[in-house]
């Protein structure tokens, strides 16, 4: 029988030869050391070669051993420069060297020198012998089971070291925050402990399942090393390799380790049920050498358990930062990124966007479709900026975008990526919905990094689109926190309730331009603070609007100006009332109500009034705004375009809008006599309002001038102080008796 050891080496194992076994030689006889060289000459173990290191005294061998930790066995001869030379170095070895590992072998020249049993035993000795009886054969199989000692001991020493390792460093692993990073911080530890670099990876799902099943297709690389390290997030089903898709894939299904010839795969089973498995791509029998079967059976278990928490924290923390309605971010998440990106990117541009007249779509189809149109409204916003750092929900209809620069070059390319997104409507079933967003623009500023701060800017931006109804988008300037600071000021007086904050009514006359008759009363709110002074109307009613109390004060304004004008004596049937609203009043429901209320309870007819709106009113052409006019309309009422010239001035849309008339705005009035493109302006007004057959009212006539210029062209209704201020009913009494009153003469 040929010894696996005795196969002389060859050049070709030789190339990936790994370190040689070394082996000390202790004696004060040169011969000896001649012989053991040319006995153990050629021989191999477990395919590493012998490596002789040689002393010729006990001294010299103290001084090899310090020098070298790694010799596997020492042949110690007894007797040296002093009878027990030799047991006194196996002594020093183990007692002071502190050297367990090193295995001896203790040799005599002659008999009688032989070493007590209790020595052997003290001193962990492998083995006696008496160099006479040493054949080659004997000697290197004593050699060799010493060699396999040696193997045990120093293996079973690096399993403690690397299960110390693993107790000690493994408790930092599990607290990543996140699976990926968690198995990033796995594979690169396993690396560290089997002290080489390996082909490894671990795989698993990614995220972990309510009902604790896992889809094959959800098991990916969830990190990797070596030739396996460009695969990270691959579907383990798509792992190129036959043999180790083969292994991992039945080591998943069965749980179980698989072994193949690329290498071991190990499963990791979690209570939960969650399976995934860590590839080692080493033979079974080098990872037990490198690291140990027990240590790799630890690990693994561990990374189970680690990858278990981690997932689990992970999926709580998605709770808290996942909107469960829209599937985006939480508040919460846009707050963490935004510090994130805050610290240490450049400016920042916060987009706070909302649904036009949400609640209208909710009242239309209810709450379960209303919430699957909001989903898929979020989902159409993450489509449009997959460049956003983050997107979230704020709340209810209103949603966060952080987007990377300060630019406000950008809004503009932003408005119109979110109109396009929104062009097409949304279709649920049978219904198909159309949103318009609007959006507030907030950048970073030198100072402002707060988040808080800049949603904030960003929401004042948005309810200064929100008011103006104008235009779907606004951009935060300094000058609107003041103009907010203020609404909210005067929004507070208006909620400290009617005794406090006095409302009345002025009414201003309008005239017809022909034969200044009286053709109406426009009806102009009055606001009295405690203190007797009075507040700024218009900005009043914009402190209303943004609160929502424009409504109640609407309501308020109908009844007591439809009883006050139905108390004016001496009028003509056709003299009517003007009113006016504002957007947000024509969005409520409650607004049919009101005027049919306030009508009734002053036994005024609908056809007596005309209801002064805006053009901002129409630019989104929606229905609650067109039914709330046609109805009026078919009651007999009047409506009339309010400001006419400041806002879109399209004339191509008047044709197609239920209304009777323009009012033609006072800046232009006020600027006609100086300015000859004003005049231009209001020349081609008149003239179009003409050829649609509209009515036109100058509003801001003050002077003779303007007065001789306006009749000229032909308006229809001229109101101004010319004629008179806004008066209270008391003082317009006088008024009326002295003016004639034609009323109002439309179409
Ligand atoms: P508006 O509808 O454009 O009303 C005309 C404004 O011009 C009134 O200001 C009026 O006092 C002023 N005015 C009239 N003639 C002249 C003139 O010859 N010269 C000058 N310089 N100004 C003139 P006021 O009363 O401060 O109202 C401001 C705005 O407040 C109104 O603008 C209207 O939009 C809003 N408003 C007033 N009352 C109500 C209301 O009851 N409901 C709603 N929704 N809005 C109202
Ligand atoms: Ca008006
Ligand atoms: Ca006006």
């Amino acid at each position: 029988m040929v010894m696996d050891f005795l196969v002389p080496s060859t050049p070709e194992t030789k190339e990936n030869a790994r370190a040689p076994w070394r082996i000390l030689i202790v004696d004060d006889d040169p011969d000896v050391h001649e012989v053991t060289k040319i006995a153990v000459s050629g021989c191999r173990f477990e395919d590493r070669e012998f490596e002789l290191l040689h002393a010729l005294s006990a001294a010299e061998a103290r001084d090899i051993l310090r020098r070298n930790t790694d010799i596997a066995v020492a042949l110690v001869d007894v007797v040296m420069e002093s009878d027990t030379a030799g047991l006194g170095l196996v002594n020093w070895i183990r007692s002071e060297l502190e050297n367990p590992f090193t295995r001896l072998i203790l040799r005599t020249g002659q008999p009688g020198y032989a070493p007590q049993a209790d020595v052997i035993m003290k001193f962990d000795i492998d083995g006696y012998a008496e160099k006479a009886e040493l054949s080659r054969t004997k000697l290197i199989t004593a050699i060799v089971t010493a060699l396999r000692g040696y193997k045990l001991v120093t293996s079973l020493e690096a399993n403690r070291q690397k299960l110390k390792q693993l107790n000690e460093q493994f408790s930092k692993i599990v607290e990543q925050n996140a699976v990926s990073e968690f198995a990033a911080a796995v594979v690169d530890f396993f690396e560290d402990l089997v002290g080489q670099p390996v082909d490894c990876f671990l795989c698993g799902p990614e995220a972990l399942s309510d009902y604790g099943y896992t889809n094959r297709s959800d098991i990916r690389i969830l990190a990797a090393t070596g030739i396996f390290e460009n695969m990270v997030e691959l579907p383990v089903d798509l792992l190129s390799d036959h043999t180790v898709r083969k292994s991992v894939s039945q080591c998943i299904s069965d749980r179980a380790a698989h072994n193949s010839e690329d290498g071991v795969a190990l499963p990791l089973v979690t209570r939960k049920g969650m399976t995934g498995a860590l590839f080692i791509g080493l033979p079974e029998d080098r990872i037990d050498e490198l690291v140990g079967t027990e240590v790799v059976q630890l690990f693994v278990s561990n990374v189970a358990l680690g990858y278990e928490k981690t997932a689990l924290l992970e999926h709580i923390r998605d709770l808290a930062y996942v909107d469960r309605a829209t599937g985006l971010s939480t508040y919460s998440g846009f707050v963490e990124v935004f510090q994130r990106h805050c610290l240490n990117e450049g400016p920042l541009l916060v987009v706070h966007a909302d649904i036009q007249r949400f609640g209208v779509v909710v009242d239309g189809i209810g709450d379960e479709k209303a919430s699957a149109v909001l989903w898929r409204a979020g989902q159409r916003l993450s489509q449009t900026f997959p460049d956003a750092l983050t997107i979230a929900r704020k709340e209810k209809d209103e949603f966060l975008i952080l987007l990377k620069g300060g630019d406000e070059n950008k809004v503009q390319d932003i408005v119109a990526r979110v109109e396009e997104a929104f062009q097409e409507p949304i279709t649920l079933d049978d219904t198909q919905i159309t949103l318009r967003m609007r959006l507030g623009f907030a950048p970073t500023g030198s100072e402002i990094r707060e988040p808080e701060q800049l949603v904030r800017f960003a929401s004042i931006a948005l309810n200064d689109v929100r008011q103006k109804g104008l235009t779907n988008h606004a951009v935060f300037h300094p000058m609107m926190q003041e103009a907010a600071l203020e609404r909210l000021r005067l929004a507070s007086m208006l909620t400290g309730a009617t005794d406090k904050t006095e409302f009345f009514l002025n009414f201003q006359p309008i005239m017809a331009a022909s034969d200044e008759s009286i053709a109406s009363f426009e009806t102009l709110m009055r606001f009295r603070t405690p203190s007797g002074s009075l507040l700024n109307t218009a900005r009043m009613i914009e402190a209303a609007e943004a609160s929502g109390l424009i409504s109640e004060i609407g309501a308020w304004m109908f009844k007591n100006a439809f009883k006050e004008f139905s108390q004016f004596s001496g009028l003509s049937e056709s003299v009517r009332l003007n009113v006016n609203l504002s957007p947000r009043q024509v969005q409520t429901n409650r607004i049919y109500k009101d005027i049919e209320d306030a009508a009734s309870a002053a036994s005024l007819p609908l056809d007596r009034l005309v209801f002064e709106v805006t053009e901002g009113l129409f630019i989104n052409n929606d229905q609650v705004t067109l039914s709330l006019l046609t109805w009026l309309r078919n009651k007999g009422a009047k409506i009339v375009i309010d400001d006419f010239g400041t806002g879109y001035s399209s004339f191509s849309y008047l044709r197609k809008l239920p209304v009777d008339g323009i009012k033609i705005d006072r800046s232009f009035i006020m600027n006609m006599d100086q300015d000859p493109d004003a005049l231009a302006v209001v020349k081609s007004i008149i003239a179009v309002a003409k050829a649609l057959d509209l009515s036109v009212t100058a509003e801001g006539v003050e002077t003779v001038a303007q007065r001789g210029i306006m009749q000229d062209l032909q308006c229809d209704y001229l109101q101004g102080f010319l004629y008179s201020r806004p008066l209270s009913s008391a003082d317009l009494a006088r008024f009326i008796q002295e003016v004639p009153s034609q009323g109002f003469q439309f179409g």
